[in-house]
């Protein structure tokens, strides 16, 4: 039978894999390692048709998983309760993860990849997670990974050196900042590393951080060099998100969000930018809104699967059901379908925490003719905007 690799990469974020003593990881893949808000906290695998996912490991609901990966004559394979569900390749640790920064920092303490592109986070701890009582997202795990497994605070030159080193290397086109909350200094604090990433780099820049209530710094963070925002509100449902994110319930409140999502959409254009919400923590129903209202204001949606990390105020809440989440993909794919919203665009950004919406296809039931003048718009748009891209390119080496 054929395999849909979007739906083994859904599944296996919902339950996660065990690791066979056959695995030789400490030879063959990239260290597990905790970073950021903790998606990234996995295996990092390569699925059929070139699918990355990180794929939970240490995790308690790991435990009652039927996958297991195991290594038969120097190949990888996933097994479902014991039959064979597909090969995997395993990337290599890249070997400027080993290399310092002038200033001696450890490179892979100052960005890590995740799938192909770089994440880095760059400034200090989420002031949320400083807060007494703390008011830090439920699930985040920021607060027990800096310091610990990345460096706390990185200077601009490490940062400008570390990309350089994975673009040359790793031959990555996109870095990804993201940060916590500082009282209204978000986006300021991440401009100056965006500058000189995009100055000294030419790559492209994405910026994750709490929305900003003066939307004019949206304006400066674009002649800075920001090609992409994410806004994380992370769930649609009143009550939920103030349970589940007290500091941004208290300091921001989701309409901060919403505002910021529609400005930027008419300052960039539809498909720049995203929404980015957790699938697994309030009733379907609310998270399809959540994508309704995502593409309404010309997004795309970034769809997290709830992932229990070791550590967090949620780490004993159960993982999501995998059909519950197929729903909630397909439903992603269906309106960005229906809305025309440009998807999986910027050459070589394939990510291995979430399932994309250029990964929707794997999730569309059938395949009519919407379908194919969607996919036909998309490849055309890819061709034209690569093609631009590496002419820039050719300038900046
Ligand atoms: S805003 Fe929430 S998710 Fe982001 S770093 Fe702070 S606590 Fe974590």
């Amino acid at each position: 039978m054929k395999q849909n690799p979007g739906k083994i990469k859904l599944e296996l974020y919902c339950k996660g894999i065990k690791i066979d003593d056959s695995c030789e990881l400490a030879e063959d893949a990239q260290p597990i390692q905790r970073t950021r808000a903790g998606l990234g906290s996995g295996l990092e695998v390569i699925l059929p048709a070139g699918l990355l996912a990180n794929i939970p490991v240490t995790e308690e609901f790991v435990r009652d998983t039927p996958f297991l990966l195991v290594k038969r004559g120097g190949c990888y394979y996933i097994l479902r309760n014991g039959e064979t569900v597909c090969p995997v390749k395993l990337p290599r640790q890249p070997d400027w993860y080993r290399k310092k920064t002038p200033s001696g920092s450890l490179m892979s303490r100052v960005g890590v990849m995740q799938g192909t592109y770089l994440g880095v986070y760059p400034t200090k701890i989420c002031s949320y997670w400083d807060d007494d009582p703390k008011r830090n997202c439920k699930f985040c795990s920021t607060g027990l990974n800096i310091g610990k497994y990345e460096q706390a605070e990185k200077s601009v030159e490490d940062v400008v050196e570390t990309a350089r080193a994975a673009k040359r290397e790793s031959k990555i086109t996109f870095v990804h900042f993201n940060a916590g909350y500082y009282g209204g200094d978000e986006l300021l604090a991440v401009e100056p590393y965006v500058k000189a990433v995009k100055q000294e780099t030419g790559l492209l820049v994405g910026v994750q951080v709490p929305p900003s209530k003066d939307l004019r710094q949206y304006d400066r963070l674009v002649a800075s060099g920001v090609d992409h925002f994410s806004f994380c509100f992370e769930l649609w449902n009143r009550e939920k998100f103030a349970e589940v994110c007290p500091g941004k319930q208290d300091t921001l409140g989701q309409e901060v969000f919403y505002a910021a999502m529609k400005y930027t959409a008419g300052l960039m254009g539809v498909g720049k930018n995203s929404g980015e919400i957790i699938a697994g923590l309030e009733p379907l129903a609310d998270t399809c809104r959540a994508l309704n209202f995502i593409t309404d204001v010309g997004c795309f949606p970034t769809v997290c699967v709830f992932r229990p990390l070791t550590g967090t105020d949620y780490e004993k809440t159960p993982s999501p059901k995998y059909e519950e989440m197929l729903k909630v993909f397909n439903h992603m794919y269906r309106v960005c379908r229906d809305k025309g919203i440009p998807t999986g665009i910027a050459p070589n950004v394939k990510v291995s925490i979430v399932v994309l919406p250029y990964e929707g296809r794997y999730f569309a039931e059938g395949w009519g003719l919407k379908d194919v003048w969607y996919s036909f718009k998309l490849a055309l748009i890819r061709v034209v905007f690569r093609s631009y891209f590496r002419l820039k390119m050719l300038f900046k080496r």
